[in-house]
């Protein structure tokens, strides 16, 4: 498929425009994310119509737990990534081996909006993979789903370019970003990019409008110490506001590091302290079952608004208000 977002140098490379990263392609290479290649004349994608799983997941799931509270979501992954996470959880779609042929289905944008319509669920995600790397099928079927009124979400490591935010400024409404240290070495050292166009797009789609929520992937070792969570929580609360919701995720081994430890409850507990002392109104703990970090209290009486049993929702009332003092709560409720 002829790629979106890019540009021919005066010396016949291509300029991709689609992510952080930038790449320069010569004439029949392909960029970091492997499945963007320079087929001479022009950029094409070899992902733009690619699905290799779609299932229907509770939007808690992705974690978002401030829109469409208890709702399904027709959720999408296609292959490849941007990055090269030493420790990703989904590294048989992200991180395909370079034989030339790309696993999955190929399936319109139309067909998917309108297998999204026929389940009657109130959005489509696009996840499991990165997303801004199968750009043209997210463009595509976004819009199209939101003539049905299906609203779309990202799951995505917050590394896309300025023009690819602004390409799909209309059709999306919620998004949760990665933000997986706030180190740049870190960066670079696990996931082959770097830190600053993630904290830059952050407070662009903040100030977009869509609905955001952020989650840590906390690695004992790498990332847990008291000093960065602190320095991510400022960032939240400073940069995106102390309404953005911040999940602390537990690590269980996986691709690289299989056999590394996984995130003990204690770490996440204390991260979650941290967020809350931050003057983050909204902190939650992923992945691990926890007696503080599942629930949204009420940011005015601390009355509970609402309960969560893993990705199961048992409301409280209305979502969106508290039921003790009626505060509005910040979200995306209908
Ligand atoms: S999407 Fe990113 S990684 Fe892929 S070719 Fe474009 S700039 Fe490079």
């Amino acid at each position: 498929m002829r790629a979106m977002l890019w540009d021919i140098l005066p010396n016949g490379a291509i300029q991709c425009r689609l992510c952080a990263h930038r790449c320069r392609l010569k004439k029949g290479k392909k960029g970091q994310c492997g499945v963007r290649i320079n087929n001479g004349n022009e950029m094409t994608s070899l992902v733009g119509n690619v699905v290799s799983c779609a299932h229907m997941d509770p939007v808690e799931k992705k974690p978002l737990y401030h829109f469409l509270p208890g709702t399904k979501t027709f959720s999408i992954g296609s292959v490849g990534c941007n990055f090269t996470c030493s420790f990703c959880q989904n590294h048989s779609i992200s991180q395909i081996p370079d034989t030339g042929v790309v696993p999955g289905k190929r399936i319109s944008p139309e067909e998917l909006a309108r297998l999204a319509e026929e389940q009657s669920v109130p959005s489509m995600a696009f996840t499991y993979n990165e997303p801004t790397i199968f750009f043209e099928l997210v463009y595509e079927a976004a819009a199209i789903a939101q003539i049905s009124g299906i609203r779309s979400i990202l799951v995505s490591n917050g590394y896309m370019s300025t023009d690819c935010l602004q390409a799909l400024s209309q059709r999306i409404s919620a998004i949760n970003v990665d933000l997986k240290s706030f180190s740049d070495a870190f960066y670079a050292k696990y996931c082959e990019a770097r830190l600053q166009p993630v904290l830059d797009n952050l407070k662009s789609i903040k100030s977009m409008g869509w609905w955001l929520e952020v989650t840590t992937l906390v690695i004992p070792g790498l990332n847990d110490s008291e000093a960065e969570l602190k320095e991510i929580a400022a960032f939240i609360r400073n940069d995106l506001g102390e309404n953005t919701p911040w999940h602390l995720s537990a690590f269980h081994g996986a691709h690289k590091m299989a056999n590394y430890p996984a995130t003990p409850l204690t770490l996440l507990e204390k991260g979650w302290q941290i967020g809350r002392e931050a003057g983050l109104n909204f902190v939650y703990i992923g992945n691990l079952s926890s007696a503080i970090g599942g629930n949204t209290f009420c940011p005015s009486c601390g009355a509970l608004v609402i309960e969560r049993h893993g990705y199961e929702v048992r409301r409280t009332g209305h979502p969106g208000k508290c039921p003790s003092c009626s505060f509005e709560l910040p979200g995306v409720w209908k």
